[in-house]
């Protein structure tokens, strides 16, 4: 059976490219990174070139602001605990949404238990921020806001720059987690204004457990981990080279495919849409219609369970998501879509499908023509819909 993968947004294959890139450094180039011999040179070389490669990625001034992780969610602390810990003198507050990832929500749940404050801030039913209502939320003791570029789940793309602008005019700390957007949309940190930002390698084509945070010069942050002098002392632990070169691999080929493949995601993605609504009675499109990501469709198919769903399309060797890939062992509604208003039962029976490189218009065919029959089948097995239709 053809297995067709719809679910990027949870992670990536590697690219071909990208391993061969990394093949060296787990093998004859495999030295330490801190040692002087030519063997941790090469090594060390090779990371310093995948810093630039990233930070030139991101319109960074200077390589010296990219700080390389284990992740996205290694990132996301490192940025809010970092910032805050650093900044308690001037403040504890922090401003955030009640849609981001787990990652940011635990981290500011962790803060509040230590004296913290958090605002969530509302958004609307597409799970947009009001730039005006982050200008309202501010108080003489905030400290950091954090505000994810595009939403994992739903795909709306928030008006970064908009708020890095009243950030920057207030004085206060802008993070914004990009793990979903870099490698997917234009991402320069001057243009949005952030101070911070937060990126993994695996959601495009790079390895699992390398991230990085762009710290803008002059922002005061400590650090998490504590130990060698590591990622100018930011960040101690012997590097992950061959992820570090990986990741940099990615972001160069991104570099080079994003926009194109931005426009052939954003077809599929259309036509899948256009699709499930016109063929799938009592759907909805959950997330902005416009400002989303490029190949990310969210929907609802009222009186279905989501996790139904999932596992007839697996067996029809389609992968897709009910949520976030993080949380779909729990069976509680989706924390994003209940922040953007739909009802539970609603959110419980939401699909993700999220495109990437190897899929084509012929996946989009498939689902139009597999995801119906499914539907029909599992509706006649539901007293709600029944009901409905009398
Ligand atoms: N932030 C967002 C928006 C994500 O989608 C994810 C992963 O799904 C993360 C953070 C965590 O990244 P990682 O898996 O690299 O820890």
């Amino acid at each position: 059976m053809k297995r067709i993968y719809l679910d990027h947004a949870a992670t990536t294959a590697v690219h071909p490219e990208v391993i061969q890139a990394m093949l060296p450094y787990f093998s004859e180039r495999f030295g330490n990174a801190s040692t002087l011999y030519s063997y941790g040179q090469e090594a060390r070389q090779a990371m310093e070139e995948a810093r630039n490669i990233m930070a030139r990625f991101i319109g960074a001034k200077s390589s010296r602001e990219i700080v390389f992780t284990s992740g996205g969610t290694e990132s996301d602390n490192f940025a809010l605990c970092g910032t805050a810990w650093a900044n308690q003198k001037r403040g504890n507050h922090i401003i955030t949404t009640p849609i981001e990832h787990h990652a940011v929500l635990n981290t500011c749940k962790f803060l509040e238990k230590t004296g913290f404050k958090v605002t969530y801030l509302p958004v609307d039913g597409y799970g947009s921020v009001d730039p005006q209502d982050v200008k309202k939320a501010i108080t003489d003791k905030t400290v950091l806001i954090s505000i994810m570029h595009a939403n994992n789940e739903v795909g709306t793309i928030e008006p970064i720059a908009e708020i890095g602008k009243i950030a920057r005019e207030k004085e206060i700390y802008f993070h914004t987690d990009a793990v979903q957007t870099l490698g997917h949309l234009a991402v320069n940190v001057d243009e949005l204004q952030v101070d911070l930002l937060s990126a993994s390698a695996h959601k495009l084509y790079g390895p699992k457990g390398v991230g990085m945070l762009y710290i803008k010069k002059g922002t005061r942050i400590v650090p998490l981990l504590h130990g060698g002098d590591q990622e100018n002392r930011r960040r101690a632990s012997t590097e992950n080279v061959a992820g570090i070169v990986g990741f940099g691999k990615a972001g160069e080929l991104a570099g080079r495919d994003m926009e194109g493949e931005g426009r052939r995601l954003s077809f599929l993605r259309d036509k899948l849409i256009k699709g499930i609504l016109e063929k799938i009675e009592f759907s909805q499109l959950n997330g902005h219609p416009t400002r989303r990501l490029p190949g990310n469709v969210n929907v609802s198919v009222k009186y279905v369970e989501g996790e139904s769903m999932l596992l007839k399309l697996d067996g029809k060797g389609i992968c897709a998501s009910s949520g976030s890939a993080c949380t779909s062992s729990i069976l509680e509604p989706s924390h994003v879509l209940t922040a953007i208003g739909i009802p539970a039962d609603v959110a419980h029976s939401s699909l993700r499908f999220t495109f990437g490189r190897e899929n084509t218009e012929s996946d989009v065919d498939f689902v139009l023509e597999v995801l119906p029959v499914i539907i029909k089948g599992l509706r006649l097995m539901s007293p709600l819909y029944q009901e409905k239709r009398g």
